[in-house]
């Protein structure tokens, strides 16, 4: 199985061309050098995306729209920068992920701005989310209250939240 992840970015395919130049460029003076494994941004992505249960039905591009992760609740396509951190990625994914939910629950962006506007909005609500598929990391929150993480959960099971 293959993620649908299109890469559409060159700076991807640029930062990777670089990385394994960078190795093969490395001094070659023992027989025991170690091996430079390069992983792709986009191996990286597809691996986030199979850590988070469902992710798979979005559609991932590795695209930079002006922040590392940006979806489009209409389509339900995401769009993740190449620059962002190694380190970031899941949890920007699980973030992303949430909005793919709220998309699919309520339509658009509109509708999910107005139904989640009660407990926080649609950020809130997808940082919230996302740290209950296990982030470290989020943007706009560090502390959800009962009713975000309720809702959350709501929203990544299908339901309004
Ligand atoms: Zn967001």
């Amino acid at each position: 199985m293959f993620a649908k992840i299109v890469a559409v970015a060159t700076a991807a395919a640029a930062a990777v061309t670089l990385s394994a130049t960078t190795a093969s460029a490395a001094p070659r003076k023992t027989t025991k050098a170690k091996a430079v494994k390069v992983v792709s941004f986009e191996q990286r992505l597809n691996d986030a995306v199979n850590r988070v249960p469902g992710a798979r039905s979005a559609t991932w591009i590795v695209a930079d729209k002006g922040a590392w992760g940006a979806t489009d609740l209409s389509r339900g396509v995401v769009y993740i920068a190449p620059r962002t951190p190694a380190t970031r990625i899941l949890d920007v994914v699980r973030h992303e992920w949430v909005h793919v939910q709220q998309g699919r629950i309520y339509g658009g962006i509109d509708a999910a701005r107005a139904g989640l506007a009660h407990v926080g909005g649609i950020e809130i609500i997808a940082d919230c989310g996302a740290k209950a598929l296990g982030a470290k990391w989020t943007h706009y929150t560090k502390r959800c209250n009962a009713a975000q993480v309720s809702a959350s959960k709501r929203v990544l099971a299908g339901q309004p939240g």
